[in-house]
C-alpha cells in the first residue's frame, strides 16, 4: 500500500515535470495545474503547487518569485534574467544576461548576508504592443 502511494507520487512529480519541461510561458502552479489535469484528471491544485515547491528545492526546476504578484516556475534552472510585460504579465527570458553578478560586490547593510538577487526587467510584449500601438511602449 506504501508502495502504491510512492509510486503515485513519483508518477504525479514526473507529469509534473514533463508538462513543465516544454512550457516556456513560465506558468503559475494554476496554470500547470489545468495542463497536468488532462493526463491526471484528479490531481488536486495544492498537491501540484507542493510538488512544485519539492522539485525547487531539489533544484529540478526554478522558482520565480517577480513583480507583479504570483509565483512563476521554469524549467530552466541555469542562471537567467526575465522581462515581464506590463500590458498582460507575460514573462520571457532574456537572451542576454547582464554582465556579471549583480550582488557581486554589493556592499551589505550593517549585520546583513547576501544570499542572492532579483533582477527583472520590464517591457511590453509583442500582442501588447500590436493591441495598443499608441501606447504600450511603441517609441
Ligand atoms: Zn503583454
Ligand atoms: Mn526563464
Amino acid at each position: 500500500m506504501r508502495d502504491n502511494q510512492e509510486l503515485r507520487i513519483t508518477r504525479q512529480r514526473q507529469v509534473i515535470l514533463e508538462e513543465l519541461e516544454g512550457d516556456r510561458t513560465h506558468p503559475t502552479a494554476e496554470a500547470l495545474h489545468q495542463r497536468v489535469r488532462q493526463r491526471l484528471p484528479r490531481i488536486s491544485l495544492a498537491t501540484v503547487y507542493r510538488n512544485l515547491e519539492i522539485l525547487a528545492e531539489r533544484g529540478l526546476v526554478r522558482r520565480l518569485d517577480l513583480g507583479g504578484g504570483r509565483r512563476r516556475f521554469d524549467p530552466v534552472t541555469e542562471e537567467h534574467y526575465h522581462v515581464r510585460c506590463l500590458g498582460c504579465g507575460a514573462i520571457a527570458d532574456v537572451a542576454r544576461p547582464p554582465s556579471g553578478p549583480a550582488d557581486q560586490g554589493a556592499t551589505a547593510p550593517e549585520g546583513w548576508r547576501i544570499v542572492g538577487h532579483e533582477l527583472e526587467f520590464t517591457g511590453y510584449c509583442r500582442d501588447c504592443r500590436e493591441a495598443s500601438p499608441c501606447g504600450a511602449g511603441s517609441s
